[in-house]
């Protein structure tokens, strides 16, 4: 482009640099004669009429000649109608040719003596060779002489061939040093032409980085200004439309994670339901039909039915609450309350069953540490973790909850010695229904709601919660913040 924009700009250059000179040369050898002769005629002819003013009177005429000769650049001459040459301008020698050329111009002379309204009269004499051409001009005077002056015209042939050169050379220097100032002037016209335009593919590229720096305030400066706000504009709209369009992806992304869940909740919580109730089912029917044999067997299967619905009915509040807590609709109901006093209620209620599986309790927490919370919710927090150290320490092992209390903050673990949570499942036992089945025994003996259920209500608490191997076995902790 800023190739193109020179080869013009110099062709440009080029073409009216060559018809001005073309012009010279066509003014020059046509028209130089013409002006040559009208300047040199008007300078004569006020020559003559001073000269015929003066004439017959007082006055140098010679000197006057001779100054007449200084401005007019030829010889002049007072002549007799017998061609005899009087007072003049002319040196011997010249003279003579004076006197030829009167010979040859006898004839016009001789036509414009006679005329009696004219006064003066130019002649143009032409020969083969240019250059010894003449004009001669003749004025008459009132003694019936002749005011006679002449200058040679070779002058402007030489001049004309002289000022020929000087065109064709100037002309030539001209579109040198000219050619030199085009090629830069146009660089400078097409740079910023070709920043403008470089902008412009970035923009359609959508890269909006580059501005136009506007370095003038004619019609590229107004360009780059409407260029800047065309870039601004669109980056602009295309940042909203992006942000919307991500925002928008978001949405959708939630929304089918949240149909995910519902649909893995839904299908979850079926099956957790068929089981008892297939069970349930199976027994009321052989109690209906009588398939008990005796009275102890028909009250095994009323057991077995109470086992299963209250098994159910656990299921059934453990989800209610999570759900209630996972909404949000839930508010938590704090008070001041001791949670050495609490863990040790908690805890003491599972020394029973406990004992009965030879497994060692151990607490170690401080004297009192009182803290600003939901009672009921956080007893519900101690009772999974207990509940589930009891469900997953091995037999004869051990359990420790020990706590400490800061200025600030609560931590409380639960360690129990028993089988190790694999790195994989790690991650996902805080999710509902997600179970880890016994490495040793293959079995499962939860829900996989007690973890969702303590992590829902830590959360409410503004506080965290984790778990790692421990030494021989896990260990479950959690930190709240005391307000
Ligand atoms: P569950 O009803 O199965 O106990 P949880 O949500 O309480 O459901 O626990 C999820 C999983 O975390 C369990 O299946 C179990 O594999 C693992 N887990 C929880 N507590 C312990 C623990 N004290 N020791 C070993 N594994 C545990």
């Amino acid at each position: 482009m800023i190739y193109s924009i020179r080869v013009k700009l110099f062709a440009v250059f080029v073409v009216l640099l060559v018809l001005f000179q073309f012009i010279f040369l066509i003014a020059n050898a046509y028209f130089l004669d013409d002006i040559f002769i009208w300047g040199n005629k008007r300078i004569i002819t006020q020559i003559y009429y001073d000269f015929k003013d003066n004439y017959g009177k007082t006055f140098d005429e010679v000197e006057y000649l001779h100054n007449a000769n200084n401005d007019f650049g030829g010889n002049i001459a007072v002549i007799d109608r017998n061609n005899k040459i009087g007072n003049s301008t002319y040196s011997r020698f010249a003279s003579d040719r004076m006197g030829r050329m009167l010979i040859n111009i006898r004839q016009p002379i001789e036509n414009f003596t006679n005329q009696e309204d004219e006064d003066t009269l130019l002649i143009v004499s032409s020969s083969q060779d240019a250059r010894f051409n003449n004009i001669i001009f003749i004025g008459k005077l009132p003694d019936n002489k002749l005011f006679i002056a002449e200058k040679p015209y070779g002058v402007v042939y030489e001049s004309s061939r002289i000022a020929e050169n000087f065109i064709i050379v100037s002309g030539i220097g001209t579109l040198i040093i000219g050619s030199i100032i085009v090629f830069f002037l146009s660089g400078r016209l097409a740079k910023p032409i070709l920043r403008i335009n470089n902008i412009a593919k970035e923009i359609a590229e959508l890269n909006f980085d580059n501005k136009v720096k506007i370095t003038s305030k004619d019609e590229l400066g107004t360009l780059g200004k409407s260029i800047n706000l065309i870039s601004h504009t669109l980056s602009q709209a295309l940042k909203e439309l992006r942000d919307a369009n991500a925002k928008l992806e978001e949405d959708i992304e939630k929304e089918r994670k949240l149909e995910r869940m519902r649909r893995k909740f839904v299908s979850n919580v079926s099956h957790e339901l068929k089981t008892p109730l297939s069970m349930i089912q199976g027994y009321a029917d052989g109690l209906k039909h009588n398939i008990a044999q005796n009275r102890e067997e028909s009250e095994y299967y009323c057991d077995v039915i109470i086992d299963e619905s209250e098994k159910m009915n656990h299921l059934i509040k453990d989800l209610l609450d999570l759900s209630s807590y996972e909404s949000g609709v839930f508010k938590i109901v704090k008070s001041h309350f001791d949670l050495v006093e609490l863990i040790k209620e908690s805890t003491g209620k599972f020394r029973t069953v406990l004992e009965s599986k030879d497994v060692k309790l151990e607490i170690v927490t401080p004297e009192k540490c009182m803290i600003h919370a939901d009672r009921l919710r956080i007893e519900q927090v101690l009772r999974n973790f207990m509940s589930n150290a009891e469900k997953y320490v091995d037999h004869q092992g051990k359990i420790i909850v020990s706590m400490e209390c800061s200025n600030t903050h609560v931590h409380i673990q639960f360690y129990n010695t028993g089988e190790f949570i694999n790195d994989a499942d790690m991650n996902h036992i805080w999710s509902s229904f997600y179970r880890v089945e016994s490495q040793k025994t293959g079995a499962n003996m939860g829900t996989g709601l007690g973890l969702a259920i303590v992590k829902a209500i830590i959360e409410m608490h503004k506080g965290s919660c984790g778990v790692l191997n421990a030494e021989a076995g896990v260990s479950f902790w959690i930190e709240l913040p005391k307000v």
